[in-house]
């Protein structure tokens, strides 16, 4: 086994070497900066937005952004958080997503599903009959969209490790819709296949430009960096995970990645090479604004009004007939 020196090793990396503390920030701050050159990420002057859910990644993507701000002051920062109405769970993540930003001054905005969508997630799901994260999921990209268009970010970060991107990649393929597997990639969206940087928009001109800075950081190592930082002080899961299709597929990639170290990134760099050529051949496909709010939409209206009818005919058909006729 290899080791970076003598200080005793914390962590072991796919490749098989293995790291101490001092050594391991080291490595995981390059490799943020080198994924955020690379792909060309971030431009010279930003007004950076950061998904901020107060989980390990976005507290680590946070942390590691706000070195980068504090170096270079033409790129400016915000967190912004989506809180969906999960009891016992978003409500303890966003307590800490609050502590650290006030110790860091960093400006948070917060908003909520039951003040933009009227309840809270948690209650949806009495009413509809959905899976939590087809909704959840949909409801939080229109708002963030939306809000930080409305805050005049240039760019959205969100902490997507490459965990997270191998399980979309496989869900796409097992559910053969690869034109959702076109949108992936480090950064968000379709038309956007051959520039590197400098742009705030893929072909709608409402559509702010997502990143994904932890792009080529495994899930063990943004965890391992967020505990030392004492970023998190424990691990906290939503409810809602065990039910997910998500979830199968990542225990399935575990288990794999296990018996054949190394799987996760030759996934994600074989889908590296193909990217391109999938943005290009379903570019304009994001053309379209919902009739309906105006956010980017495949079809003439977006999925999100879609959902926020439904949940208004289930209220309705809920409620009392007196107030139905009010
Ligand atoms: S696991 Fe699903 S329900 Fe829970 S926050 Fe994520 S997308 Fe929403
Ligand atoms: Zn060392
Ligand atoms: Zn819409």
């Amino acid at each position: 086994m290899l080791n970076c020196c003598n200080e005793k090793p914390i962590i072991q990396l796919t490749a098989g070497e293995s790291l101490c503390k001092k050594h391991f920030i080291e490595y995981f701050e390059n490799k943020v900066f080198r994924t955020i050159t690379k792909f060309g990420l971030i431009g010279k002057q930003e007004n950076l937005g950061i998904a901020l859910s107060g989980g390990k990644d976005s507290l680590t993507l946070l942390k590691i952004l706000k070195k980068l701000s504090d170096k270079n002051k033409k790129i400016r920062l915000a967190a912004i958080a989506i809180n969906e109405g999960i009891e016992n769970y978003r409500d303890k993540t966003l307590e800490a997503a609050k502590s650290f930003c006030e110790k860091n001054n960093v400006p948070l905005h917060i908003y909520s599903y039951e003040e933009e969508f009227g309840m809270p997630l948690d209650n949806m799901l009495k009413v509809l009959d959905v899976k939590p994260c087809t909704i959840c999921g949909i409801f939080r990209r229109y708002l963030l969209n939306k809000k930080s268009r409305e805050l005049g970010f240039t760019k959205i970060a969100t902490g997507h490790n490459l965990d997270d991107e191998v399980q979309s990649i496989l869900m796409n393929q097992f559910k053969s819709n690869i034109r959702a597997s076109a949108r992936l990639g480090p950064k968000v969206g379709i038309k956007d296949a051959k520039t590197t940087s400098g742009t705030n928009s893929v072909g709608n001109r409402n559509f702010v430009q997502r990143i994904k800075p932890l792009y080529l950081c495994t899930e063990k190592e943004v965890a391992t960096y967020a505990f030392l930082n004492n970023l998190i002080d424990n691990y906290l899961e939503c409810p809602n995970v065990s039910k997910s299709y998500r979830a199968q597929v990542r225990d399935t990639l575990n288990e794999f990645e296990a018996k054949f170290p190394g799987t996760k990134y030759a996934i994600v760099n074989s889908f590296l090479q193909v990217l391109p050529d999938l943005k290009e051949r379903f570019k304009g496909e994001e053309a379209n604004c919902c009739k309906e709010c105006g956010e980017s939409a495949s079809k003439d209206k977006c999925n999100a009004c879609r959902f926020a009818e439904r949940l208004e005919k289930a209220k309705l058909a809920k409620a009392p007939i007196t107030s139905q006729l009010s």
